[in-house]
């Protein structure tokens, strides 16, 4: 086991018993963060969804079989890239996770990205980009490379996508999502 996925383990083991987000009373498990813990892409969903709460790994349903194709088009696979949650437990019916919520699961989420410290940090839909920039529309900033010097993490690079789940059924959007994922390879090398 590397250092990270040991750091890693160590965390998740923390706040699996620390973590005072209410909405694991109700889940089935803590779903972690998983994917190789030496990426330099990390990609930040919403919230496990019903397959999810049942596997216990991020991304295992419809959505992450969408995210899947996209990696293959740049050539990635999912052992390649880290993916994680802003939540780390399913809200019942799938609702939109509450602010207290994000915010109980928010130091979680930190320290698993510190301890990654990738070269970039996809977010995936909305929710994952107004964690960090809550006055930006994901409508404006989608498939675009920021570079930002944030509180969390200090200077480090970004890039909002829309949410797999919200374009796989919308023509439109699908596309687009299709289009800005072939940007990532592109903004990686312009950071190397
Ligand atoms: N949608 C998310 O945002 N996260 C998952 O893990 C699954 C679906």
């Amino acid at each position: 086991m590397s250092s990270k996925q040991e750091e890693l383990k160590e965390l998740n083991e923390y706040w699996q018993e620390n973590c005072q987000c209410e909405l694991r009373k109700t889940a089935t498990q803590a779903v972690f963060g998983d994917g190789n813990a030496e990426s330099e892409i990390v990609f930040i969903g919403e919230a496990p969804g019903k397959n999810e709460d049942i596997k216990g790994v991020p991304f295992v349903g419809a959505a992450g079989k969408f995210l899947e194709e996209m990696l293959n088009n740049i050539n990635k696979k999912r052992e390649d890239i880290y993916i994680t949650n802003i939540i780390k437990y399913r809200p019942p019916s799938n609702r939109d996770p509450e602010p207290k919520e994000k915010e109980d699961c928010n130091e979680w989420l930190i320290n698993e990205i510190k301890i990654i410290s990738p070269k970039m940090i996809v977010f995936l839909g909305r929710h994952s980009m107004l964690r960090f920039f809550p006055s930006e529309k994901i409508s404006n900033l989608h498939g675009k490379l920021l570079i930002k010097t944030t509180k969390e993490f200090g200077r480090q690079a970004f890039m909002p996508l829309y949410h797999p789940a919200a374009a796989l059924y919308n023509g439109g959007m699908r596309e687009t999502l299709i289009k800005d994922f072939k940007k990532i390879p592109i903004a990686l090398k312009k950071l190397k």
